[in-house]
């Protein structure tokens, strides 16, 4: 921050006019010409930064001053590292460019390139700084772990402190001749009324940065404050993807440009641009993840010569790497200087990064072959792909065709635990049961409504299945119950309900029925359990305490539908009973995901009924490796269960 005074009068009276980087161009270059009177107050810092120096490429300067130190390797940074990273960081310097998007997987070091920029500017082009990330407390971890540890670090950043605790707070580092400024998606005080040249917004695609109720995105509210600084700011916008609504997916598909990082292969010097389809191993689908992984069973293969690259080939190749505009045959450097953009962007995958092996991203595929939450995980954190929304529309016929020839009330011989789930009508219960096999196939058991309390005991406590094909005295009993406890939504009836279902749970759980609620927001995953004190109405303590089970409801209706979409040969197959009637396929088709007006897809209630979906998906996650992995019957989710039952396709 510059203080300009006007005349000398004004200088002795101290007032400071605010001076912006472009003003201040023009008058640096008019002092030099000794056409301009005004008088100058620069302080240590300014004159340094002013200093005549030889101009140097954001890269280049980081490997003389960025010193890392919360990484796999510490020290100053190199390029050779992470060698995609210096086109980002020289291509983001130049004077044309305002927008810069790096969608990108995690550990391909998007985020450290982007606070080299930032550490480049503060010794070389000073200005206000902005970060913004999802929460709170990514924010502060982050000022905390990666800003100041980054000035701390080199000898030539931290000269810039002013020497004062103070000023290096959690959402605020107040430099000599700048500040950095912390803020996050939810807090619109965090972000709002600063004018801001750098904005780093991280993470873009996490609920954060969802609008929610506002009228205007996290993502435009940051442009907003760079007005004052147009023509010299930068807006950084990173982000891992997660589904092709998501911000980073949309941001990166409207930029002017998108670059990809091309390869050399060490062996015949093709430039080859990485794809998974590269990555080879033994054992296709039947491969052990965790030997592909542990043992780094997995190479690539280069598509001109087919030889075999290792990781240290790759990294071989990767460097010698280059950016080229998508669509075209023309490197970045080019690119950039005939057409001038001024909004690029870069799309990253992790198999150009020195930090991720093949057999790890092989080990995260073979995971999600079995799992579709999994397969989004590799999409996304591997690929650096959205998951793709496949909003398919079944109709009743089609989740009916799921029956085969168990009437209803019979255990198949592979099953090895029975789960229920109980959703809370103002009077009675609807429920499901569902028998699991190892390789976490499922089968409908039965479903019903009941009237009382008594009934759940019966149903939960005292209900013997015959097991297929066994002798009368082979039965299984219910494992695992969970019970809606709702969640008080508005109404008075509604919290009584829930006191209910705390209190009986209480006192009849017996380690076999647990309270369930739905999590109003999206969870890592998709059972959470917490231990409740107190009753959310009244602040009424429970005694003993209670543990209630936290659903990720999004992630298990994903996993309904996906099981439906299994074939019979596949593990996680779903099957019906065969006396499953229309009511249980309409409830099921209850809900239904749809597309919003901004592009989301989200579950819509579509009929009133949806209690048996809601069974269901509570039984599945009673049966869930994540319920308390210690406590699964399950224990390797890869286990695959013999089947052979005869399945009957037609609808009765
Ligand atoms: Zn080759």
């Amino acid at each position: 921050m510059t203080q300009l005074f006007k005349d000398k009068k004004a200088a002795k009276l101290k007032q400071p006019v605010w001076c912006s980087n472009d003003l201040w161009a023009t008058l640096v270059s008019s002092m030099d010409k000794g056409s301009l009177e005004v008088e100058f107050v620069f302080s240590k810092a300014e004159r340094k930064v002013l200093r005549k120096r030889k101009a140097v490429k954001v890269s280049k300067w980081a490997e003389k001053h960025r010193v890392l130190t919360m990484s796999v390797l510490p020290g100053v940074w190199h390029n050779d590292v992470t060698p995609y990273l210096a086109g980002v960081m020289d291509a983001a310097a130049l004077p044309f460019v305002r927008e810069i998007t790096l969608c990108k997987t995690p550990q391909t070091g998007g985020s450290e390139a982007v606070h080299n920029f930032v550490g480049y500017c503060i010794d070389r082009a000073p200005g206000p700084v902005l970060y913004v990330y999802p929460d709170e407390k990514t924010a502060g971890e982050n000022s905390k772990d990666r800003v100041l540890p980054m000035i701390n670090a080199s000898p030539r950043l931290r000269s810039y402190f002013t020497g004062a605790e103070k000023d290096k707070s959690s959402f605020r580092i107040n430099l000599q001749h700048m500040i950095i400024y912390f803020g996050w998606g939810r807090s619109v005080a965090s972000i709002a009324n600063k004018p801001i040249k750098y904005a780093i917004a991280d993470e873009i695609d996490k609920p954060g940065f969802d609008p929610g109720k506002r009228e205007a995105g996290v993502i435009d509210l940051i442009d907003k404050r760079l007005t004052t600084f147009r023509g010299v700011s930068k807006f950084f916008k990173i982000s891992t993807p997660t589904v092709e609504s998501g911000n980073i997916w949309k941001e990166l598909n409207s930029a002017d440009v998108i670059f990809d990082y091309h390869v050399r292969c060490p062996l015949c010097s093709m430039m080859q641009l990485m794809d998974f389809r590269g990555i080879k191993w033994e054992g296709g689908s039947k491969a052990d993840p965790k030997e592909i992984k542990n043992k780094h069973l997995a190479w690539y293969e280069c598509e001109q010569c087919g030889g075999r690259w290792d990781e240290h080939i790759r990294n071989k190749a990767v460097q010698h790497g280059v950016w080229m505009a998508r669509g075209t045959k023309i490197g970045m450097d080019t690119y950039l200087e005939k057409f001038r953009p001024a909004d690029i962007g870069f799309h990253i995958q992790s198999w150009i990064s020195y930090f991720v092996s093949f057999g790890e991203i092989v080990a995260a595929f073979l995971l999600g072959l079995n799992d579709p939450i999994k397969m989004q995980d590799f999409l996304n954190s591997y690929c650096g792909l959205p998951w793709k929304d496949i909003v398919v529309k079944k109709d009743e016929e089609q989740i009916l065709a799921h029956k085969n020839d168990l009437p209803a009330g019979v255990v198949p011989r592979d099953a090895v635990a029975l789960t229920c789930g109980i959703d809370v009508q103002m009077v009675g219960f609807w429920f499901t049961v569902y028998a699991w096999t190892k390789d976490l196939s499922c089968h409908l058991v039965q479903y019903g409504y009941i009237t009382t309390w008594v009934d759940v005991e019966t149903l939960v406590f005292h209900t013997r299945y015959q097991v297929e094909g066994q002798a009368a005295d082979r039965t299984m009993g219910i494992w695992r119950a969970g019970i809606d406890s709702g969640g008080g939504k508005s109404s008075e009836d509604d919290w009584s309900k829930t006191e209910e279902v705390y209190s009986w749970v209480r006192t009849n759980g017996r380690g076999i029925v647990f309270a369930i609620k739905g999590a109003s927001r999206p969870q890592v995953k998709k059972v959470n359990p917490r231990v409740i004190d107190k009753m959310a109405r009244g602040n009424r303590v429970i005694p003993g305490g209670l543990t209630l089970y936290f659903l990720d409801v999004n992630q298990l209706k994903e996993l309904f539908h996906w099981r439906l979409n299994r074939t019979f040969e596949e593990t996680q197959y779903m099957s019906l009973n065969a006396d499953t009637g229309l009511d249980y396929a309409s409830q099921i088709l209850a809900e239904r995901k749809e597309k919003d007006r901004t592009g989301k897809s989200q579950w819509v209630q579509i009929r009133r009924d949806n209690h048996l979906f809601d069974c269901s998906n509570i039984a599945a996650a009673c049966a869930d490796p994540e319920w308390m992995p210690s406590l699964s019957f399950i224990s390797d989710s890869q286990a695959r269960g013999k089947k052979r039952r005869i399945i009957n396709k037609g609808v009765k």
